[in-house]
């Protein structure tokens, strides 16, 4: 009997008016786990008022008491990961320590959310005009939405909600229809951790929750993550109704590999960034450039090693896991479809895998094209699955310019034992996230995550001091204390003396 999962609002579930649901389920049996209430218009309300309602006393609580509870969050994530681990593999289908590697790099944030008031600090002169002082603070905005994808459901929401929190503000985490469980269980957290109800808040659904965030008057900004139409729309609906937003959307990550390369190095990386995750990745790589004669060499040493590769159901410790839906899968399906009718080389071919799972999961093997073109719909379009195409090119330059004039700019890579052209290719790449060496080159909690182009709408990228930033506004106050030699009428502009 599938359970029945709600929204979380005031420290408590919530089971909404709309009556809507839909299905949650198990990618690698293929069963349905759960029905997910959909949110209405006013079940949107309803949640957005306990985040209005908790922001004044969460705004004003002290720096120390706002970050005991981060510190209290943290060490209960990182004592109880596992079970986190576990429902992100029974909801998205990552292996279990892949789903474990998503928590800890989330965790970060929330470690770098604990430094907060160093973070906070603002700057003060003294005596700017004489006897006048100047100085800057950065104050919440209120209550905030988060609007997650399915890929991450766990890492993308700690993107910004440790920083949102941490900052004074109040959260709405719209995640994911797909894989709603890993938000519910956070709330949970936040609530063993001491945030007081209405802080963290959790609404479920589909469009209508989303719409309803980005028109909400009482909303103050909007972080949002998935594929790059919906940001898009994201980015422009929400802006127009007043909102600060940052939309980060799809990507097309490319992997150079010049020709004094270690080719078994790349031939590694080029799997596990292919392939990690079944490619549901938005730093997966999924066109590898090769460059000059190495590529049937590189070719030949991916092949060997995607078909040692075990897919299967994440629990059973595979090496890779199924595609979220069987929507998803029929898309994957249908992409290796294409490219072979348009003519790329079928290195190895995903369709038809044996899976190590029980029942009908949702699954697709390593896929690998060789001969890729860049008309083909396997090299335009973002997948989203396991599918590497290689694309031979002559040189750096030819490299560069596919790069450089592909829509999307999220992550890229190059493989060289050449440092001179990993640093003019790190100069003069058109792209957020660059690897050398290194194929998903996320950066720290410390740094900033975001791509460029078609990849991020908005200004400000994801957590490091962008984050802080983006959840805070800035204020200067310029004071002077009752000194009688100051009196005195004057209409002009102030100047400084
Ligand atoms: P998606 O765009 O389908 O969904 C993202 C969110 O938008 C979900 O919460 C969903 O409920 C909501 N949504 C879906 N359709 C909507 C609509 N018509 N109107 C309003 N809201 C809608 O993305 P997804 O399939 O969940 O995630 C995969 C995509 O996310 C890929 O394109 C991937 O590259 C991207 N992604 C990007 C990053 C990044 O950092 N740039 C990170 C992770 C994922």
């Amino acid at each position: 009997m599938a359970t029945t999962l709600y929204h979380w609002k005031n420290g408590a579930s919530f089971e909404g008016t709309s009556g809507n649901f839909s299905d949650v389920t198990d990618p690698a049996t293929g069963e349905v786990s759960a029905q997910l209430a959909l949110a209405s218009a006013d079940d949107v309300d309803a949640v957005v008022q306990a985040a209005v309602a908790a922001f004044p006393k969460w705004r004003d609580t002290s720096l120390t008491k706002r970050t005991q509870v981060l510190f209290a969050f943290r060490e209960l994530l990182n004592a109880r990961k596992g079970e986190l681990a576990a429902i992100i593999t029974a909801e998205h289908g990552k292996v279990l320590s892949d789903a474990l590697g998503e928590v800890s790099r989330g965790q970060e944030v929330v470690e770098f959310a604990c430094g907060m008031p160093h973070l906070l600090k603002g700057a003060f002169t003294e005596n700017a005009s004489t006897g006048v002082d100047v100085h800057s603070v950065r104050q919440p905005l209120g209550p905030v939405a988060i609007i997650s994808p399915f890929n991450f459901p766990a890492m993308v929401p700690m993107w910004f909600y440790p920083i949102a929190i941490a900052t004074g503000n109040t959260v709405v985490l719209k995640p994911s229809e797909k894989v709603p469980t890993a938000a519910l269980w956070m709330a949970q957290l936040w609530k063993e951790a001491g945030l007081p109800d209405g802080v963290f808040n959790v609404l479920n659904g589909d469009k209508v929750a989303v719409d309803g965030l980005l028109t909400h008057p009482d909303i103050k900004s909007v972080s949002f993550v998935g594929s790059t139409p919906i940001a898009r729309y994201v980015y422009e609906t929400g802006t127009t109704h007043g909102k600060r937003v940052q939309a980060l959307g799809g990507a097309k990550n490319h992997m150079l590999v010049l020709p004094d390369a270690d080719l078994d190095l790349a031939a590694d990386q080029a799997i596990n960034a292919g392939f990690g995750s079944a490619g549901e990745r938005c730093m997966a790589i999924s066109a590898v450039l090769a460059v000059g004669d190495i590529a049937d060499e590189l070719v030949s040493k991916i092949k060997e090693r995607a078909e040692t590769l075990r897919t299967g159901d994440g629990r059973r410790g595979c090496d890779m896991g199924p595609l979220v839906t069987a929507v998803a899968r029929d898309r994957v399906s249908g992409y290796v479809d294409a490219g072979e009718a348009a003519g790329a080389t079928l290195v190895v071919d995903g369709r038809g895998v044996k899976p190590d799972a029980d029942g009908q999961g949702f699954f697709v093997g390593p896929t690998l094209f060789d001969n890729v073109t860049t008309d083909m719909s396997i090299y335009t379009d973002e997948i989203f699955g396991p599918v590497l195409s290689v694309v031979r090119v002559d040189t750096y330059e030819e490299g560069v310019e596919l790069i450089n004039s592909n829509p999307y700019g999220n992550g890229t890579a190059i493989f060289t034992n050449d440092g001179g052209a990993a640093r003019r290719f790190s100069n003069e790449v058109q792209v957020g996230m660059i690897g050398v060496n290194v194929p998903v080159p996320v950066p720290m909690a410390y740094y900033s995550f975001g791509g460029w182009k078609n990849s991020l709408f908005g200004d400000t990228h994801a957590h490091g001091v962008e984050g802080v930033h983006f959840f805070t506004r800035g204020k200067v106050v310029t004071s002077r204390w009752l000194d009688p030699s100051h009196g005195g009428l004057n209409l002009g502009f102030p100047q400084n003396t």
